[in-house]
């Protein structure tokens, strides 16, 4: 009776958490569907390569090798967890004890891929204390900077104390195990362990093993449904925007705008396409004017703040943080899907991104560097979102700083930035 009350608590608890996950993941697919349409899918060959050296491979976490080693302990053992979990499922669902062993009798090969994760969780185990070192004790700039309040830095240190508890439920587990069957199943790490609980009754151990087994079982699903709402959902969705990044390698190259391109065209009298007569906005006010591919980087973002350490205008004490630019228009998804589910599907908040989250002063800070692209270890572009904002800003709301204008009337008049014709540009060579 016990067994089979185990069985339905273990399966509800799994559908609901499944099903919670799922809702969230549906809300920011449909989110993303808000974007304007951008071609990101040519070349897919290259995008294949590029998915897995910058996802999979974590190319660009590389460039620091100690955080980077770290890194990819707690992401090996993240992945590599997953066999463990998928025999708890299915010892869960159908009331059995250890599937791989007793049931489909995998020997030697499931005691070397169990011992392979024990190992693996000591390392993770290890990296898990460096980070939360590293950012709570000797508190790297980047993590207290000013974007970095206490929500985000409690997410981060949440999903680190999760992996904590997710190892020490792993271990509990399994020497428990160890210990009621003399050893038998030969695992590396908890076979160590053993000595530990030794003395311990029949009962106890039942009793830790089980609770080992819940404990590892109840992490995974809160972390199901956590990782939506979390910077952790970069996990899953770094592979897709390291798929859909843009391929060109020219540096900090801009996205033309084809109606100001049509302008110049006619300006210099070259041929040009018959203008449509459709009202054209040019860059973005809110979430649903950037492209689709800025809206899956906003929800990629691990908040590592890289971009933000290269940044020349935060480096030298300007508004302008490049990730803050990335929680800012992540955060203005959310509350726009919660908005809307509140009050239907067209409703409106009276909000924008630009001014209500992103301030003009922050706008206009960029130097348009590129710095931040390439520093993102996630393939994400902080610079589009700039850029789109800060065009609505000047072509739409005539919105831009003193020494902008001017700048723009000697383009215009002058071909050139300076007051000055444009065939006396290159005249102040003439004396180097
Ligand atoms: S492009 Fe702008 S936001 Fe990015 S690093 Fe350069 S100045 Fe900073
Ligand atoms: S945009 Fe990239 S570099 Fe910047 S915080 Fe997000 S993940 Fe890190």
């Amino acid at each position: 009776m016990a067994q089979i009350l185990q069985q339905i608590i273990f399966v509800a608890l799994f559908a609901l958490a499944v099903w919670l996950f799922s809702r969230k993941i549906r809300l920011i697919i449909q989110s993303i569907a808000w974007g304007k349409p951008e071609q990101r899918s040519d070349r897919s060959v290259e995008r294949w390569r590029n998915m897995l050296l910058l996802a999979f491979g974590q190319k660009k976490m590389f460039r620091n090798w100690i955080p980077a080693i770290l890194h990819f302990f707690i992401y090996a053992a993240f992945v590599i967890t997953q066999i463990e979990l998928i025999e708890i499922i299915i010892d869960g669902t159908l009331g059995i004890h250890r599937v791989f062993w007793n049931v489909v009798p995998l020997g030697g090969f499931y005691t070397f891929i169990i011992s392979f994760i024990e190992i693996l969780s000591v390392l993770a185990l290890v990296a898990t204390i460096a980070f939360l070192t590293r950012r709570n004790l000797l508190k790297v700039p980047r993590f207290w900077s000013r974007e970095m309040t206490a929500a985000p830095r409690n997410d981060a240190n949440l999903i680190l104390l999760g992996e904590m508890l997710l190892i020490t439920g792993i271990f509990t587990m399994n020497t428990a195990d160890m210990t009621l069957h003399n050893g038998e199943y030969g695992f590396a790490v908890s076979g160590l362990l053993m000595p530990l609980m030794s003395g311990l009754s029949e009962a106890t151990l039942h009793f830790l093993e089980r609770a080992g087994w819940w404990l590892h079982l109840l992490v995974v699903l809160g972390f199901i449904v956590y990782l939506p709402y979390s910077k952790h959902l970069h996990i899953l969705l770094a592979f897709p925007n390291a798929y859909f990044a843009d391929l060109d390698t020219t540096k900090g190259r801009m996205k033309h705008m084809p109606r100001i391109e049509q302008e110049i065209r006619l300006m210099l009298g070259q041929p040009v396409e018959a203008p449509s007569d459709e009202p054209v906005q040019f860059g973005a006010k809110d979430v649903q004017d950037l492209s689709w591919k800025s809206l899956l980087d906003a929800w990629s973002c691990t908040e590592c703040g890289r971009c933000t350490a290269a940044c020349p205008a935060s480096q030298t004490g300007k508004l302008l943080s490049p990730r803050k630019i990335m929680m800012d228009t992540r955060d203005r998804l959310e509350d726009k899907i919660r908005f809307r589910a509140q009050n239907g599907s067209d409703a409106d908040d009276g909000k924008t991104l630009l001014h209500d989250y992103i301030a003009v002063e922050e706008l206009r800070a960029c130097t348009t560097c590129n710095a931040c692209v390439e520093e993102c270890p996630v393939s994400i572009n902080p610079l589009n979102i700039i850029l789109d904002l800060r065009r609505f800003l000047i072509l739409e709301e005539s919105n831009s700083a003193e020494e902008w204008n001017l700048m723009f009337g000697n383009v215009e008049n002058n071909g050139a930035v300076w007051k000055m014709p444009a065939t006396d540009r290159a005249n102040w060579a003439a004396e180097v």
